[in-house]
């Protein structure tokens, strides 16, 4: 029995602030019990055999109340269960977290706080806004905007108009009216600036910079919603000239990422670092083959070969894994030359100590079936099991002997339409990385309208493709992620 709760704050929304050892407690969860402001890219971290529990639901407004929650904490505990508590920001500020703690520790559960960073120092930061600065203030306030059901707010606002300091509200939407109100009758002046920032540090954030007086009118004008925290004090008339967030090449950009789950991380976190909000949406995997007596036969007799070509990094990952498990190494393929599609294709041949001999100018199969025309055989050519068949029509044209041996088969994923469905109503980017998943996105959406999207294409075989069925596209220079990062700010 290791059971145990650990209480995690998950940040306020941008999936790169949950805390290193809040993602590892994550990933040896057993069961997660989740709230409704955790992001779904922190939520993609749990484990798949992990029990997933949502107890944020609104729909309806109704919430698991918080003895529920509590209870649900003992019991999975006291099951023997390892409990992952998730919450939004820091589990201790405004998070009730003290309470889920007080059932454990009476009946004897062991537990730890993973502390988060708290949305009252994080939004205002990507706002633009120190919460506090040398000339203008000398402390913080952190106070809740929420009264318990039917109540007035009882916040002292003589007392925080008093100390000065940069004041920071969460929960207020509802009451900003009353607590703008409150301060202006405690003798703080209109003129005072002051700020509301909606869905802070995620690629939806929205801020309104304005004044004490001005700020009701001008949040009920734009409908700023929760989650939102609203910042007074002399800090707020930093915000444009720190506005490093908004500033984000791609901010707010919608853009969905076909590429398979293993591949997916890379180019969806440089593409949030850029401030784009990412749907991920798998549409192919490679799936290596388990039985395949071919790869083995070559590998037997790899001296009678003159070039070894991979046409994906998938290529290289599987044929040395399979190499290494048969007992062999690197050594194995000291007598042959080596080609590689592309530069990520050989860097992953750098990392088992190969160094590719041969890289086409343009990253695609015509560019390296061309750049191969004069190259002496036998070739073993080890790819997917539906390649491009410019490679093997250059060598049957050169009479250079070959053997195209199918190492991996690519297949079509079921991701979640609905998902996506609203996205694809609007202006979208959908980013695809091969032909593959090009046809895997169209088949996954069969009958629906793609007249709006825009598909930012990594080469000109899969801008083919997509061309086919209508969509739009745009190409990268170069058959790059780089380049297709590039391409994409450029539209
Ligand atoms: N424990 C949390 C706060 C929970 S109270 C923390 O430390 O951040 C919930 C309130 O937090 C919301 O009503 C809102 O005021 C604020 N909040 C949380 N995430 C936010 C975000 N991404 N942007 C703006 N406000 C946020």
């Amino acid at each position: 029995m290791h059971s145990k709760v650990i209480l995690v704050g998950a940040g306020p929304g941008d999936p790169g602030l949950l805390t290193e050892k809040g993602k590892k407690a994550i990933a040896q969860a057993e069961v997660v019990v989740y709230d409704r402001l955790v992001s779904p890219a922190i939520l993609s971290l749990m484990p798949e055999s992990a029990e997933q529990i949502d107890v944020g639901k609104e729909a309806s407004h109704h919430k698991v109340p918080q003895h529920q929650i509590n209870q649900i904490l003992l019991e999975k505990a006291q099951a023997g269960k390892r409990v992952v508590r998730l919450k939004g920001g820091d589990p201790f500020l405004f998070g009730r977290g003290g309470e889920e703690l007080e059932l454990l520790s009476e009946a004897g559960i062991p537990f730890e706080v993973v502390p988060g960073v708290t949305s009252a120092l994080s939004v205002p930061a990507y706002a633009g806004i120190p919460v506090t600065h040398r000339d203008f203030c000398s402390s913080l306030h952190i106070i809740t905007g929420h009264a318990k059901a039917g109540a007035k707010l009882t916040i002292d606002f003589e007392a925080l108009k008093r100390t000065g300091g940069t004041l920071v509200f969460l929960m207020g939407v509802t009451a900003l009216p009353a607590i703008c109100q409150g301060l202006l009758d405690a003798g703080m002046e209109a003129e005072m600036p002051a700020a509301v920032v909606e869905r802070g540090t995620t690629p939806r954030q929205r801020k309104l910079i304005s004044t004490l007086g001005a700020l009701p009118q001008a949040a009920a004008e734009t409908r700023i919603e929760s989650p939102a925290i609203i910042v007074v004090g002399k800090v707020c008339t930093l915000s444009e000239k720190f506005d490093w967030f908004d500033a984000l090449p791609l901010k707010g950009r919608e853009i969905v990422v076909t590429r398979p789950k293993a591949r997916m991380g890379a180019l969806s976190e440089k593409l949030r670092a850029l401030g784009a909000a990412v749907t991920e949406y798998p549409c192919i995997e490679t799936v290596e083959r388990a039985e395949n007596p071919a790869l083995d036969h070559a590998m037997d007799h790899l001296a009678q070969y003159r070039y070894l070509v991979f046409t994906s990094p998938a290529g290289p990952e599987i044929f040395m894994k399979r190499l290494l498990a048969r007992g062999q190494d690197a050594r194995a393929l000291a007598g042959l030359k080596i080609a590689a599609i592309g530069p990520k294709t050989a860097h992953v041949l750098m990392r088992f100590g190969l160094k590719a001999d041969l890289v086409p100018a343009v990253y695609d199969s015509d560019h390296l079936a061309k750049a191969m025309a004069e190259v002496a055989g036998p070739v073993l050519l080890c790819r997917a099991s539906r390649g491009s068949d410019a490679l093997p029509k250059i060598f049957s044209a050169r009479g250079i002997p070959f053997d195209d041996i199918p190492c991996y088969d690519t297949r079509y994923e079921t991701p979640d339409a609905a998902a996506i469905l609203p996205l694809l109503a609007r202006d979208t980017l959908v980013t695809f990385t091969s032909a593959s998943t090009v046809e895997g996105f169209v088949k996954s959406l069969r009958d629906v309208d793609l007249s709006h999207v825009l598909g930012v294409c990594i080469g000109e075989k899969t801008a083919e493709k997509a061309r086919g069925y209508g969509i739009a596209v745009r190409v990268a220079r170069e058959a790059t992620i780089e380049s297709l990062i590039n391409c994409i700010k450029e539209v």
